[in-house]
C-alpha cells in the first residue's frame, strides 16, 4: 500500500537562491509576505538573512549552500521535515557547488516535494488551495529497492 504523508495546513518551507536570482526570491517573498506567515520557514545562510531583513520574521537558517547549507536541506527533505521547496538556481552560472545543487534537486524528486524553479511555478504552488489545506503527499515506494538482492551485482 501506498505510503501517505500528511501535511498539515501550516507548511515548511524551504528557500535557496544563487546570488543572482536573491532579488527575484526577495521581491517575490515580500510579494507574499501575508501567505508565507502562516507557515514555517526554512533557508540557507544568505538568503535565509535576506528574508529575516525583508519579511521582518524569524527564518530557520543552515549554512550557506556552498558549505554545506543544500545538503543540510538536502538531509532535512530525507527526514522529512520539509513541505515545499523553492529553489531559484541561476542558468546562466555555474556554481562551486554544482553537485550540491543537483542532489538538492534530486532529493525533491526522489520525496515527491513541490518545487518552484522560477517565479511563476511559485505562483502557481502558492496559489494551491493544498498551500493552505492539509494535503495526502504520497511517497514513493522504495522498497524494492531496499530489499533488492545485492549478490545480483556480483
Ligand atoms: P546562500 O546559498 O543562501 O547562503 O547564498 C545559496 C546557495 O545554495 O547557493
Amino acid at each position: 500500500m501506498a505510503k501517505i504523508k500528511t501535511l498539515g495546513r501550516k507548511k515548511t518551507v524551504a528557500m535557496v537562491a544563487h546570488d543572482h536570482k536573491k532579488a527575484d526570491l526577495i521581491d517575490w517573498a515580500v510579494y507574499n509576505k501575508t501567505a508565507l506567515a502562516t507557515h514555517d520557514l526554512v533557508a540557507t545562510g544568505t538568503t535565509g538573512k535576506l528574508l529575516e531583513e525583508q519579511l521582518g520574521r524569524p527564518v530557520k537558517r543552515v549554512l550557506s549552500g556552498p558549505l554545506g547549507g543544500d545538503q543540510q536541506i538536502g538531509a532535512m527533505i530525507a527526514n522529512g521535515e520539509i513541505d515545499i521547496m523553492v529553489f531559484f538556481w541561476d542558468p546562466m552560472e555555474a556554481q562551486p557547488h554544482d553537485s550540491d545543487v543537483k542532489a538538492l534537486l534530486r532529493l525533491c524528486v526522489a520525496w515527491n516535494i513541490p518545487m518552484a524553479c522560477d517565479r511563476a511555478t511559485a505562483d502557481f504552488i502558492m496559489t494551491s488551495p493544498f498551500m493552505h489545506t492539509a494535503y495526502d503527499s504520497i511517497l514513493p515506494d522504495y522498497t524494492d529497492y531496499l530489499n533488492r538482492d545485492i549478490r545480483d551485482n556480483e
